[in-house]
């Protein structure tokens, strides 16, 4: 079976369990617990491992036909060449840096990033690899972090919790130019909204747990390989991964050396979950977009809020590249207040929202930002990546909007 040409983001999605073939007729792909998988000839067993079977499974750690399935239903969203799934986001993020960056090499990389990629840039130091942390959203000051052993740049769609947006297509171009692996971390914004691969991006970075399983019940994260890097010409590909098309070097690599190697698996209950999750991504992202908009626009005009960080709105920085490359601004926005004092208070009179960390949830979060995700990162970094001491981080849930605007009505008085 196929589905017709052309259909929509949606359509694809809700029928492409069944199009990779099931069992009875079952419409969803099955929870397989299995951590061996047996074989009749031994032959078969060889085949699976030395890679000359197309497909085939040996023991999880490598993956399962569940998280097989969540592997193509993601690289459909990403219109990518591969992707791989991992126990979580940071567990995808550290073997992208783990597996293609060595001691001696030199990463750039936003200086607006999920607080624990921050956190990993200085394990990445300690074992020799060089990063520089810069304002991405100017691809000059990309530029001029570039050394002679620069292989990878990193960037955040749209950035935690300041909402910056990097220069994606003039980095694009960089990198393309030099020859620089571009590692896109799409999490907030999701293959729905953004398509990284679009603006050259060689990789795409994904926690799973937060827009596509959107339901706060599982963790999970994915690397995509969009094919528009050329991995021959990339140095740190070991020799028994330079095998067949070079096109497949690179997430062959981070298969055996990434997943394999270091463990960080998803579970098949986990990756079904998620799978789930994601047949009502776009249906989420537009209705917690509109949500998300409609707040910022009332906390904009609200006297007691000094600024509100969305993409949405005409005042934010980079509000012409989100009007140009993403299809809405996402769930994520951030506010300060006139008065920091009030920063605690207004929390705890807030009824709907949940205080609580994390983020796409169907129940909408809000967390102090300065006291919470970004305490140990100290009042320097916070200076650094313009986190005021009353910044409110809100995750937009599917709450009715009316409801969410009444709320944040009475709380701010
Ligand atoms: C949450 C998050 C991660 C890490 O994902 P986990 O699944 O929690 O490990 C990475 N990047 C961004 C932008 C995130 O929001």
């Amino acid at each position: 079976m196929s589905l017709p040409e052309q259909t929509g983001f949606n359509t694809q999605i809700v029928h492409a369990d069944r199009l990779g073939g099931t069992e009875h007729g079952a419409v969803h792909q099955p929870i397989h617990p299995s951590v061996q998988y047996g074989f009749e000839r031994v032959e078969d067993l060889i085949a699976v491992f030395q890679g000359t079977a197309k497909g085939g499974f040996n023991y999880a750690r490598q993956g399962t036909p569940t998280t097989a399935a969540l592997e193509a239903r993601l690289n459909q969203m990403e219109q990518g060449r591969g992707t791989i799934v991992f126990s979580t986001g940071m567990a995808a993020i550290c073997a992208v840096f783990l597996t293609l960056l060595k001691a001696g090499d030199h990463l750039v990389a936003s200086r607006y990033v999920f607080g624990n990629t921050n956190s990993i840039f200085g394990t990445l130091r300690d074992l020799g690899i060089e990063v520089s942390t810069v304002d991405v959203t100017d691809a000059a000051e990309v530029a001029a972090a570039v050394r002679p052993n620069t292989r990878m740049v990193f960037v955040e769609t749209i950035a935690n919790p300041g909402t910056q947006i990097p220069d994606l297509e003039g980095i694009g171009r960089l990198c393309r130019e030099r020859g620089f692996l571009y590692v896109v971390d799409n999490t907030v914004a999701s293959p729905y909204l953004f398509r990284a691969g679009s603006v050259g991006a060689g990789l795409v970075v994904n926690s799973l747990t937060k827009s596509i399983g959107g339901h706060g019940n599982a963790l999970g994260g994915s690397v995509t390989d969009t094919g528009g890097f050329d991995w021959s010409s990339y140095p740190n590909i070991f020799e028994a991964y330079r095998k067949g098309d070079a096109k497949g070097w690179g997430l062959q690599q981070l298969r055996k050396k990434g997943l394999r190697d270091m463990g960080g698996t998803l579970s098949s209950a986990a990756a079904h979950q998620i799978a789930t999750g994601a047949e009502t991504l776009a249906l989420r992202m537009d209705r917690s977009s509109a949500t998300a908009l409609a707040l910022a626009q009332f906390l904009a005009g609200h006297p007691a809020v000094s600024r509100v960080l969305y993409p949405g709105l005409p005042s934010h920085p980079q509000h012409a590249v989100a009007q140009r490359l993403l299809r809405a601004g996402s769930w994520l926005l951030s506010f300060e207040l006139k008065d920091p004092a009030d920063c605690l208070p207004l929390c705890n009179r807030l009824r709907l929202p949940l205080k609580a960390t994390g983020l796409a949830d169907t129940r909408s979060l809000i967390i102090p930002v300065a006291h919470t995700i970004f305490w140990e990162a100290g009042a320097q970094v916070r200076a650094s990546m313009d986190i005021g001491d009353s910044m409110i981080r809100v995750s937009v849930g599917l709450e009715d909007v009316q409801d969410l605007l009444d709320d944040f009505g009475q709380a701010l008085g």
